[in-house]
């Protein structure tokens, strides 16, 4: 469903962030992105939304170029949840879940009630939290609103840069157990990053573990930690 095709970043300073990046997400597969800061997995996450441009290589999303799919079309197929997640302050809670359907055209009540159904999933009464803004909320439900606004189009794959990083200990194994839960229901094709290899453990069905701009090992957890 992802396929990285000798992909290569270096930023206009110089910097090599990546380089020879060659490697395949399947459908429905979870695959968690673990190293040291400053080793290139953000950098790796955001080429696949073409928020960043990769400068050689090149990568397919459900077998095609992302370089030439249409931005818009990008959009509605790929969620994206980052570790501080930005709402709209002066929007609903609703309002914000219903940001890429809206965006990619869908009717407002049809948006809405999709809305409904996300902030559900992610264990937010809709009732409840849907009239709440962002203020209202903290900093663990933020996260879930972010999870449930990048699943709300209904994308295949998403990605996610640290997205339980900034809460609390215990806030971040719930929120991962009800990930956990939420991906078994409905199976997207994940890269998730993470700095925290418990976490990649936990939710990775296999793990990219990085070098300096480079993957050194891409296997199951299993395999990972048997590694003397
Ligand atoms: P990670 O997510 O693993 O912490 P990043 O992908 O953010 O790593 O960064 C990889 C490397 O690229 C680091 O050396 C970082 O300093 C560098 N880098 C990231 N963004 C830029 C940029 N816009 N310009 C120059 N160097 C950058
Ligand atoms: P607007 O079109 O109003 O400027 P934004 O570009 O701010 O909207 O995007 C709204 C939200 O959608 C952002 O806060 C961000 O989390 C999310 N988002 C931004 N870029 C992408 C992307 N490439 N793929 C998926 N979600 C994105």
């Amino acid at each position: 469903m992802i396929r990285f095709e000798q992909v290569g970043k270096r930023y206009p300073d110089g910097t090599t962030a990546v380089d020879g990046l060659s490697f395949e997400v399947s459908e429905g597969e979870l695959v968690t992105l673990v190293g040291p800061s400053g080793c290139g997995k953000t950098t790796t996450v955001m080429m696949v939304n073409r928020l960043i441009e990769p400068t050689s290589g090149r990568i397919l999303v459900g077998g095609e170029d992302v370089a030439t799919v249409d931005p818009v079309r990008l959009r509605r197929r790929i969620g994206y949840v980052i570790q501080q997640v930005g709402l709209f302050p002066h929007r609903t809670v609703l309002d914000n879940t219903a940001t890429v359907p809206s965006l990619v055209g869908w009717k407002r009540a049809r948006a809405r009630a999709r809305a409904a159904e996300l902030l559900d999933l992610v264990g937010l009464d809709p009732r409840t939290y849907g009239p709440r803004y962002p203020h209202q909320l903290s900093g663990g439900q933020r996260q879930r609103v972010g999870v449930a606004r990048a699943l709300a189009a209904d994308p295949p794959v998403l990605l996610m840069d640290e997205p339980f990083g900034a809460v609390d200990p215990v806030v971040r194994e719930q929120l991962q157990d009800e990930f956990l839960r939420m991906q078994a229901a409905v199976r997207k094709t994940v890269l998730m990053v993470t700095h925290d290899i418990e976490e990649a453990v936990r939710l990775g069905d296999r793990i990219a573990v990085y070098g300096q701009g480079r993957i050194e090992q891409f296997d199951t957890p299993a395999a990972v930690l048997g590694t003397p």
